[in-house]
Formats: C-alpha cells, sequence, structure tokens
C-alpha cells in the first residue's frame, strides 16, 4: 500500500494511525455492516492527534454505528417505494433519479444510503441501463434527471459518455444534473477532459458538489471546481449539517464562503437523515434553525443555503425554516416580522394601514 491508496480496511486504517487498535473487534464489526473507504486526499486532512477531528469524524468509522435507534430505517428517505424500475427513483413528476452506481470513492459514516452503497453491486449497465433509459425516454413529464449512486463521477469517461449521448437523445429532458463528492475527496480525478465528459450535449448542466467542511477545500479540490466551472458546468452545493463536524456558526460559515469563492452557489443544507447508527451526528431542528439564522445574520445573500429536511418514508423534501415571520396582535397588522438582529417589525395586510 501506498500513500496513494484509499484506506479500505480497519487494519489499513490502524496501519495509517487513524483507528485505535484496541477498539478493532467492534470497528470490524462496523466494517462487516458498512462499506469502508478513506481516500488519500481525506486521509491526509486529518490530525490524527485531534480525537475531535471533523475529517475522520465524517469517514474513519466507530463503535457508534453500531447503536441503531428505534426510529432509524434502512431506507430512510422512501426510495424504494418510488423505483419503478431498477436505478430510477422517482418521487416528484418533473424529475427522477437515475443511480448509475453503488459505490463511492469514500463512505460517509453518515450516509443516507448506507444500507444500499458499497463496493459489491454491478454498475447499471446493458439491459438494465437501457430499461432505465427506456423508463425516462417513456415519461414526458420528466424535465430534469439527477444522476447519483453511490457516486457517478467514479465511472470512466467512456461510460459518463455512453449515459450523456444517450440523455441528449431524450428531447423533454433539459436539464441534467450530477451529485457528487469525488471534486471534493478524490479532486485528481477531475481532469479538464472529465470534466467536459460530464456535459450532456444540448441540455443544461448542474453539477451538485457535496462537501460538509471548510478544510476539504484544498488547493487540489479547488482546481477540481475551476475546471468543471469553466467546462460550463453550473455549480451548486450539497451539505450535511453534522454534529461534531460543521454544526457551529463559525464552521457553518466558512463552509459556505468557501463554496461561494468556488463559483458553488449553496443550495441544500440537509438536516441528517434517520440512517441506522448516526445518532451521534444528529442535531435537533430547533438546532439547526438556530445554526441556519446566524449564517442570515452576517453572511452575503450568495451563502445561504436552503435548510432541509426529507420526511422520513418517502413524503420529500421539504424547508424547515427558520421562519421569520409570525402572527401578530397588533391592529391593522397581518404579521409580524423578525429581523436579522431579533427586532420584531409589525407588517400591514394588503390594502391595510401601516401600524406605527
Ligand atoms: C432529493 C431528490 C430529488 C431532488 O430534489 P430537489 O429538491 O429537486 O433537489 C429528486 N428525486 C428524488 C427521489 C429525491 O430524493
Ligand atoms: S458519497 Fe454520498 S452516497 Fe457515498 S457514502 Fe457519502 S453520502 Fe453516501
Amino acid at each position: 500500500m501506498t500513500a496513494h491508496t484509499p484506506l479500505r480496511s480497519i487494519d489499513a486504517l490502524i496501519a495509517r494511525g487513524l483507528a485505535d487498535p484496541a477498539g478493532r473487534a467492534a470497528l470490524d464489526a462496523v466494517a462487516a455492516r458498512y462499506a469502508v473507504a478513506v481516500t488519500p486526499a481525506m486521509a491526509g486532512l486529518i490530525d490524527p492527534a485531534d480525537p475531535a477531528d471533523p475529517i475522520a469524524r465524517q469517514f474513519v468509522p466507530t463503535a457508534r454505528e453500531l447503536e441503531a435507534a428505534p426510529q432509524e430505517r434502512a431506507d430512510p428517505i422512501g426510495d424504494a417505494a418510488h423505483s419503478p424500475v431498477e436505478g430510477v427513483v422517482h418521487r416528484y413528476p418533473d424529475r427522477a433519479l437515475l443511480k448509475l452506481v453503488h459505490a463511492c470513492p469514500v463512505y460517509c459514516r453518515f450516509c443516507f444510503r448506507r444500507e444500499m452503497v458499497g463496493p459489491g453491486g454491478d454498475a447499471l449497465t446493458g439491459d438494465r441501463l437501457e430499461a432505465a433509459l427506456a423508463y425516462l425516454a417513456a415519461h414526458p413529464e420528466i424535465w430534469e434527471v439527477i444522476m447519483t449512486g453511490g457516486d457517478p463521477l467514479i465511472l470512466s469517461p467512456r461510460r459518463i459518455r455512453a449515459v450523456t449521448a444517450r440523455l441528449a437523445a431524450i428531447a423533454h429532458i433539459k436539464v441534467a444534473r450530477w451529485h457528487s463528492r469525488v471534486p471534493m475527496v478524490q479532486p485528481e480525478r477531475i481532469t479538464a477532459e472529465f470534466a467536459r465528459a460530464l456535459r450532456v450535449p444540448g441540455k443544461a448542466s448542474y453539477i451538485a458538489i457535496h462537501a460538509n467542511h471548510p478544510r476539504e477545500f484544498t488547493g487540489e479540490a479547488r482546481l477540481a471546481l475551476a475546471r468543471l466551472a469553466d467546462a460550463g458546468h453550473v455549480l451548486i452545493s450539497q451539505s450535511v449539517l453534522l454534529k461534531g463536524v460543521n454544526a457551529d456558526p463559525d464552521t457553518l460559515a466558512a463552509l459556505m464562503r468557501a463554496f461561494v469563492e468556488n463559483r458553488v452557489k449553496p443550495y441544500y443544507l440537509h438536516h441528517p437523515d434517520l440512517a441506522p447508527g448516526t445518532g451521534h451526528f444528529r442535531l435537533s431542528l430547533d438546532e439547526g434553525q438556530a445554526l441556519v439564522k446566524s449564517l442570515r445574520g452576517h453572511l452575503s445573500g450568495l451563502c445561504q443555503p436552503t435548510y432541509i429536511l426529507d420526511i422520513p418514508g418517502g413524503a420529500g423534501k421539504v424547508p424547515v425554516g427558520p421562519s421569520y415571520l409570525s402572527g401578530c396582535e397588533m391592529p391593522g397588522a397581518e404579521a409580524a416580522v423578525e429581523d436579522r438582529l431579533g427586532v420584531s417589525h409589525a407588517y400591514p395586510p394588503p390594502g391595510g394601514e401601516t401600524p406605527r
């Protein structure tokens, strides 16, 4: 093994000083259940002397993952119920997920699809890919295709072109969107040629960049993002609000600014899903709203993500605040609106009096 090989076992993590040999039995039990991989780029960011390292917390397994809680679910957002054909999840009429692969370059310890992702399992190819494409082609209401997995950017440019060429031929698809962690965790993959291969000819192209901590924005990652933006993709962000990683005002602000500085428009900040063994990452919705409010107080409007809850069971994603409006008792006022300093202001109904 060299410094350029992903760490894929507890032994490899112990050898790099990233896991404690005393905990090996529990960690082996975790690894038997959930896939493990830490890319060299991410391993290199971890300070092994810091027991609370936010990068380690995202990727290095811990015994706490064995503590499943009753409210947790193997399929937290109910993908299975909305999958008409293997590889497609069609929950909202105008857009569908196309899951091209089950594997990822890293395995996040909080992953909402942790029971589904891993190095085993085939990529969607051959007849199964044909059936998925046939579904997309047969549903003219599908305006956007969202390519995800696993992480679709682990595919070779040749495999990617085989899919993009087929999507290009489906006239009702106007928008192609990729979701990926590769630009941050394996940035060396994103060459200019690779960035071009991700364009679906004739369609608007978006890439949702998954990052959770400002430290992930290494020089290499910044270059990867620049190559994607220069190749004509619109870059948007996706992060998960995670206790012990980014759930404090300064880290969250630095993360959102790092996105914007690298031409990535903050899009979604996800409340953590009820994936098994992830209780140590979860915070309350109240705590999440307070953090999101702290951003609105002092960061550019460009740096504001939407705070999203994917309702357990499959009802879909909804923004969960914070809200700046409340009912108002004052005569002639429809609502009270709170400003960034917490001061309340009455707002009149249409045609109503402006209260003083
Ligand atoms: C998250 C998700 C989408 C995308 O939702 P947006 O709000 O458009 O980002 C689409 N389909 C499914 C099944 C999803 O889970
Ligand atoms: S990259 Fe995404 S799909 Fe893969 S383990 Fe991480 S959160 Fe899950």
